[in-house]
């Protein structure tokens, strides 16, 4: 955790006013889930302002519902909110400029109070994006960074989503002239059988040096046919796999990842882990090859920052993923990420997926994402 030098405090916000609202996004195409068919889903935008100027800074909440652990049902989340806004009515937060990296970092009482958020990550990461969009008064700017000053790019991946296997194969032949050289599948929602054709189908046209496929189960097998699934998903060279088994079974994962028949990231195992010492003890208990980290499920920024250091201390690789924000949440996701040396593409593409999403600052070409300014 930085602390912080008072003498170095850059800004501090006072008097702030946060008023929130929903947004019901609808999708172009029903979005086909492990969680079943999804047609809408919520986010609540916030807008945060402080005594110091009319600047009015723009966020997004984003849950999912039966997969963010703070959501139950809509009254007790905005309820939530409303805690959130007299809290902030009485609390001012300080930011520091952090003399190596020059990057606006929140003080300590910003963190103290952030932290008490730490079970409600899409409550804390909109409130995080909100701070530092009032911080730069401006809601193009969370990060300031090479990339969203429009002159680097980060490459992502081009996900297919799932249905009948000539849907899936119309996406992934769109991905693939769209330019994308990682794709991601779901896998364990049809038969394994047809997605092993699919994924077979697609290792005759592009080797494994041209085209790294990740496959995603999100949780789908089960002790007995989990081995079996691997080592035919790793013949046919897939990259890795999000989430073979569900949550909870850390003895099975552990000897999964040790095991290695493909390589594993973890997702929504990461979502019940909320401190420092229970992250650790993951990481270190299963040590898996990858993680993957959605800020809105996963302790917001903060907490993003801290799986990433602890992936890196321990030698594991990551990379960020998008958990179905509009188009305000992905611009931020998309400045985090940059923030970093990235090693491995992003899943950063949903921003087409809503027939009702906000502007975009982004742009997606030949798998690489840019900020517009
Ligand atoms: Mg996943």
């Amino acid at each position: 955790m930085v602390l912080i030098d008072v003498s170095n405090v850059a800004r501090t916000l006072d008097g702030m006013k946060l008023t929130y609202r929903k947004h019901t996004f609808n999708f172009n195409i029903p979005g086909g889930t492990s969680r079943g068919m999804l047609h809408t889903k919520n986010s609540w935008i916030l807008s945060l302002k402080d005594d110091d100027s009319d600047f009015i800074a723009i966020a997004e909440c984003s849950i999912i519902e039966g997969l963010s652990p703070e959501f139950t049902e809509e009254g007790k989340y905005v309820q939530e909110l409303d805690k959130l806004i007299n809290q902030l009515k009485d609390t001012s937060l300080s930011f520091f400029i952090d003399k190596d990296s020059l990057v606006p970092k929140f003080s300590k009482n910003g963190l103290e109070f952030l932290l008490e958020w730490v079970r409600f990550p899409s409550i804390k990461f909109g409130l995080e994006c909100a701070l530092l969009s009032l911080f730069h008064k401006s809601n193009a700017l969370i990060f300031d960074n090479e990339f969203s000053q429009g002159k680097s790019t980060i490459q992502v991946n081009g996900l297919v989503w799932m249905g009948d296997v000539s849907f899936m194969q119309k996406q992934i032949e769109e991905k693939l002239e769209q330019g994308y050289s990682t794709i991601k599948l779901k896998v364990g929602a049809i038969e394994l059988s047809s997605e092993l054709k699919i994924i077979e189908g697609l290792r005759k046209q592009l080797s494994s040096d041209k085209l790294a496929i990740r496959v995603d189960a999100n949780g789908a097998f089960s002790r007995e046919n989990v081995r079996g699934s691997l080592h035919e998903l790793a013949q046919l060279e897939v990259h890795s796999i999000e989430q073979p088994i569900a949550v909870g079974q850390i003895d099975l994962l552990r000897e999964l990842c040790h095991e290695n028949i493909l390589p594993i990231a973890l997702d929504e195992e990461l979502i019940s882990c909320y401190s420092y010492a229970e992250k650790q003890t993951l990481l270190q208990t299963v040590k898996p090859q990858f993680i993957v980290l959605k800020p809105s499920l996963h302790g917001g920024i903060v907490g993003t920052q801290e799986w990433i250091q602890l992936a890196e201390n321990n030698g594991i690789d990551w990379w960020l993923t998008s958990a179905l924000e509009g188009n305000i949440g992905l611009l931020a996701i998309a400045q985090l990420a940059a923030e970093y040396d990235l090693k491995l593409p992003q899943g950063l593409g949903t921003g087409s997926l809503f027939s009702n999403n906000f502007p975009s600052l982004l742009v997606l070409e030949n798998g690489y994402v840019k900020q517009v300014l």
